[in-house]
């Protein structure tokens, strides 16, 4: 986890929604704080955010992403949810001298939000406002993978190529009327067919 443009993505991709129950990637205080440090270069400064908060910003970008994908109406909370989260810590442009880097953006955390939860939910709306990055958005092509990308290469189909990219390739390469023995292995279908 943690290789898309949009740390909004990745935060999303947290939450495996093909197993039942759900398997949540960051679902203890010390995973979370693993995660939230690798985002660290990606976001404002801030403090590592309460995992309630994060799970219900996490719930709302799941919904509207998913929903989207599915091309339904998504849970009028998750609506409200990132735009309460992206106003939670108004931001304002800060000159810092002449010399390089001149400006920065300044994070107004005194009304109490995080600054990394808002620029998440910040970036999640700037992209349902790109209708050209919007169209990007997949889900990966195998059934057995919730994962969600931005495809920039629009041939892409998986979310990982040397794991579900892999897993496709292998499930083409049945050799029918000899059953599922004849499997070609999985690394060698990479190597064959990359
Ligand atoms: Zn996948």
């Amino acid at each position: 986890m943690g290789a898309e443009p949009l740390v909004a993505l990745d935060l999303a991709d947290t939450l495996i929604t093909v197993t039942t129950p759900t398997t949540d990637l960051i679902g203890d205080p010390e995973r979370a704080e693993v995660w939230w440090g690798l985002q660290a270069a990606r976001l404002p400064r801030s403090p590592t955010p309460e995992l309630g908060a994060t799970r219900q910003l996490r719930a709302a970008l799941r919904d509207l992403l998913d929903s989207h994908l599915e091309g339904r109406a998504s849970e009028s909370t998750s609506i409200d949810d990132p735009n309460a989260f992206a106003a939670s810590v108004p931001t304002s442009p800060r000159l810092l001298g002449q010399q390089s880097p001149r400006t920065q953006t300044r994070w107004h955390t005194e009304h109490g939000g995080n600054p990394a939860l808002a620029a998440i939910a910040s970036a999640a709306i700037d992209l349902f406002g790109d209708e050209s990055r919007l169209a990007e958005l997949r889900r990966c092509a195998n059934d057995g993978c919730s994962m969600l990308f931005l495809a920039s290469n629009r041939r892409r189909v998986w979310c990982t190529a040397n794991i579900c990219g892999n897993r496709g390739r292998v499930a083409r390469h049945r050799c029918p009327g000899l059953g599922s023995n004849n499997l070609v292995v999985s690394g060698l279908a990479g190597h064959f067919y990359r």
